[in-house]
């Protein structure tokens, strides 16, 4: 890991990337090396998101492997079925959990199942405040409520 702290203050910008998706499969052949290399080109930290248990799973691998990674675990609500939140919650207590997220309402996207998302955004806002623990919040079309 890179001591930015030694130089500072810095010439070069730092970048803290607080919303990725790293788990995408359009980073599949690229994505070690990518990871690997980010902090040489002023990269201090990310948030990666999950979407579902399974991405959640996968945000806490990243930030288990790279020390300036860290993860937000939550269900995003074009993926309502892609876990619950209480296995939200068990993944939530990894220590380098740093958010509920991504989260939210989409109406664009999904429009046909409005309580739902309603219902599981609240529940998981509620794990957010019992863990006190940030969220990352996804809002699209939500105009048209
Ligand atoms: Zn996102």
């Amino acid at each position: 890991m890179i001591d930015y702290l030694e130089e500072y203050p810095l010439k070069e910008p730092l970048i803290f990337d607080s919303h990725a998706h790293y788990d995408d499969k359009k980073f599949e052949e690229i994505r070690d090396s990518l990871l690997e290399n980010l902090p040489q080109h002023g990269v201090c930290g990310i948030i990666n998101c999950g979407c579902d248990t399974e991405s959640s799973k996968k945000a806490l691998a990243f930030a288990e492997k790279y020390p300036y990674i860290y993860a937000a675990v939550g269900v995003h609500p074009e993926n309502i079925g892609g876990g619950t939140v209480l296995e939200i919650e068990g993944l939530a207590k990894h220590k380098k959990c740093v958010a509920i997220g991504e989260i939210g309402l989409d109406y664009y996207w999904v429009s046909d199942n409005k309580e739902e998302q309603k219902a599981l955004f609240e529940e998981q806002l509620l794990l957010a405040n019992r863990l006190r623990l940030p969220v990352i919040v996804h809002d699209l079309s939500l105009i048209h409520i």
